[in-house]
Order: structure tokens, then sequence, then C-alpha cells
């Protein structure tokens, strides 16, 4: 049996890197685990808005992003760009972060091993470990069951987070099926990288089109000629149409806007699908005796834009925050973890409800896209929650 640790996070990814990092510069003694080796791909938009990019520099980053922009790494963002189903047009600038940060297309390929390097750099300790199971003594987690090149060792800590994304088999395991999220808080997307296509530069562009609403497609260039381009839709009104999201794609492709821009022997790479699930479902646990749930694994997604990076950022500054004091506290049960439930509920609730409902009156009434796209100014409601969200 492995000595006990402080904390154990399952997952690196943004969420449970973040988590790491902030908990390793307290002091406290951090357990880091991926099944995957970094760098890796995650399925994403790789959009990354500047609030996020805030959360990097407050956690000592400010270096390490600017090499990542100065290698090409990250490809900054100045515009997005709204297009209705008739076609109407909504360009407006992206704001800057309280920090004065940029807004990225930041491949996860970078970006997550930026952030996993930086948890190691500031103390936490790195191991390549697929999670079968948590620990669960008297009703209380105690740890993880983890296996590392075959060998299954049982690794204790006084607190394990949840941070192993949207499949989390920490958040199965603590869930009843019962409480798990429904189809209608829930999204597929799909992402592929594409060359040569003549992009407009520093400009993300989604596209609201009919057959996909309230879900959207999107371009979000990478570099000269390059760009992430997806689509996602919530999964209850993908389950009902026989359209696959691939051929989804291919319709997007073909429609005359975006089919005069692809270049000659212009190509897709990369494709690849993956769930969300929204962070506007109410009375999701996110705290337990013992453990604590951070981004995708608590279904943190924004139901309007996809966006989750932010989010679980977010979620992860708060549940650093709420460990340290219950570590200091000696109270790593639920009554001392639960304050993590509550800030998060205070950062993000208001924020999910209005996107909830933004997406529910896209769907009752779609004629409005076009009539609010072609009316709306740059400090509109949509426009706002897109620009500062992505
Ligand atoms: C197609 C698509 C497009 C998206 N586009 C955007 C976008 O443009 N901008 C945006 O902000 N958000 C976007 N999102 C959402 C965003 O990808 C997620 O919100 C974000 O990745 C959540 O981060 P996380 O750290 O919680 O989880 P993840 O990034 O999923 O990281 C989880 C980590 O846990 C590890 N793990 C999983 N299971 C185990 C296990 N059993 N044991 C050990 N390790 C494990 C995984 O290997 C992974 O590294 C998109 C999502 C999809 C599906």
């Amino acid at each position: 049996m492995s000595k006990e640790r402080e904390v154990i996070v399952v997952g690196a990814g943004p969420a449970g890197a973040i988590t790491a990092t902030i908990l390793a510069q307290q002091g406290h003694d951090v357990l880091l685990l991926d099944k995957q080796t970094f760098p890796r791909d995650k399925t994403c938009g790789d959009a990354v808005p500047s609030g996020a990019i805030d959360i990097l520099y407050n956690a000592g980053m400010k270096e390490k992003v600017e090499t990542a922009v100065a290698r090409g790494e990250f490809y900054p963002l100045t515009h997005m760009r709204l297009v209705s189903p008739k076609g109407h047009q909504l360009i407006a600038p992206l704001q800057r972060g309280d920090l004065g940060t940029d807004s990225y297309i930041a491949p996860r390929l970078y970006f997550d091993a930026l952030i996993q390097q930086h948890a190691v750099a500031v103390g936490a300790e790195f191991r390549q470990a697929q999670v079968e199971t948590p620990l669960v003594e008297n009703g209380r987690i105690v740890g993880v069951k983890a296996r590392t090149n075959g060998l299954v060792e049982n690794l204790r800590a006084k607190i394990v987070v949840g941070a192993d994304g949207v499949t989390s088999t920490i958040a199965r395991a603590l869930r009843p099926q019962t409480a798990q999220h429904v189809d209608a808080h829930r999204a597929v997307a799909l992402r592929a990288y594409i060359e040569d296509i003549e992009e407009f530069p520093h400009e993300v562009e989604f596209y609201l089109y009919k057959n996909i609403l309230p879900g959207y497609a999107w371009i979000f260039p990478t570099a000269p000629g390059q760009a992430n381009i997806g689509l996602g839709m919530r999964l209850d009104h993908f389950r009902q149409t026989p359209r696959k999201l691939k051929d989804m794609l291919t319709e997007f492709l073909a429609m005359p806007a975006i089919q005069k821009r692809l270049k000659q022997g212009w190509k897709l790479h990369d494709i690849a699908t993956w769930q969300l699930n929204f962070g506007s479902q109410r009375h999701i646990q996110y705290t337990y005796d013992g453990a604590v749930l951070v981004g995708d694994a608590a279904g943190l997604i924004n139901p309007l834009t996809g966006g989750g990076i932010h989010n679980s950022l977010i979620s992860g500054e708060l549940a650093a925050q709420t460990i340290h004091e219950a570590l200091l506290n000696s109270d790593t049960l639920q009554t001392g973890l639960q304050a993590y439930a509550k800030r998060c509920h205070n950062a993000l609730w208001d924020g999910m409800k209005r996107s909830y409902r933004l997406q529910k009156s896209l769907i009752r009434f779609p004629f409005l896209v076009d009539f609010l796209i072609s009316r709306l100014q740059a400090n509109s409601s949509l426009a706002k929650i897109f620009l500062t969200k992505l």
C-alpha cells in the first residue's frame, strides 16, 4: 500500500492541471494522474477566451503563454463573426481579458500540455495511470484504484478530485444513474482540422444554420490557410435525425459561401466526435465525502456556445481554494467541501440559465436568428455571451 497523499487529481486536462497547479503552489502534496501522456489531442474547437488566459496568467503562466504565441502554437483572435441561416452577419471585436489578455485558438495538443507541464514545474507529481474506480470505505472516498503498465495499485488520498472529463469514471461511480445528465442538457459535436481554406484572419466564425439549431457550425483559424472546423448539436435533437455529423459537415462545406473559400487540394484530417455535458442541468452533485468533481466531469459546459475550457479553469480554481481550506480545517468530508458547490453556483449558474433560455428560444423561433443577427449590435446579450464565452 502506497503512502496516503493529500490530494489525488484524476485527469490532467485544463480542469485537473489547474487544480493541481494551484494546490501545489500552496505547498500541498498532489499526485496528478492521467491515462495518457502529454502532449495529447483532445477533441475540441480549441477556442480559448481571454478570461481563461487570465486564469493562466494568475497561475504564473504568462511567459509560457507568450512563448506558445511566439512559436505559432496559439493563434491570436481579434474578432468574431456570427452568421444567420439567411446569411446575415454580425462581426464584433472580441473583448480583452481583465489582465489585457487576448483570446486564442490554441490546439489542445499544445494548450493542455502547457498547463500539465506547469503543474509539474510547480511541484505536482505526474503519473500516467488509468483510474478504474474510486476507493470507497464506509461511504467515504479514500483514494483510487489505478492501473499503470498493467499493474493495479490502490492509491490513497485525503481528497480525490475527479477531473477526468465528460465520461468521468469518478462521476459515474459516485452519481446514481438517475442523477446523470439528460439528453436535453447534452450535445454531440464533430471536429476536424482543415488545410487550404481561405480563413478570415484572426476571426472566429459561428454559423447558426437551420438544420442544426440550436447547435452551430464553426470555422476557427489555427494559422494562415488552416482551421479547426466542426459542428455540434443538442443530443435530443441529434437522436431525432437520421443524419450523421459527418454528413452535416459535408453539407456545411458544400454551402456556396464556404465552398468558394476552399483552395485546390484542400483536405480534412483528424476528424473526431465527442460529447458535451451542459452546466444548465439542475441538481447535479459536485461534492462527496472525500471528493469533488471539476470541469467536464462536473458537467460545466455553456449550453449555448459549447465552451467549457474557461469554466473548467474556474471550477479548478474554486476547487483548489476549497480543498486548501478543507485540508487546513482537517474537514475533508462533504461538510468541508460543499463550499465548492456553492462557489461554482455563484460563479456560473446565472450565465448557464441565461444561455439555456436563449438556446431554447432559438429552437422555438428559428426565424428569430435571422431577425436578431440582422439587427444585433455588438453589445446585445447574444453577441455578449458569444463574445465572453466563445
Ligand atoms: C467537439 C468539441 C468542441 C469543443 N470546443 C470547445 C471550444 O472551442 N472551446 C471551449 O472552451 N470548449 C470547447 N469544448 C469543451 C471542452 O473541450 C471541455 O469543456 C474541456 O476539455 C474540459 O476540460 P476538462 O479538463 O474538464 O476535461 P478533458 O479536457 O476532457 O480532460 C480530461 C482528462 O482526463 C483523462 N482521463 C479520462 N479518464 C481517465 C481515467 N479513467 N484515468 C485517468 N485519466 C483519465 C483524459 O485522458 C484527459 O486528459 C468542446 C468540446 C467538444 C466535444
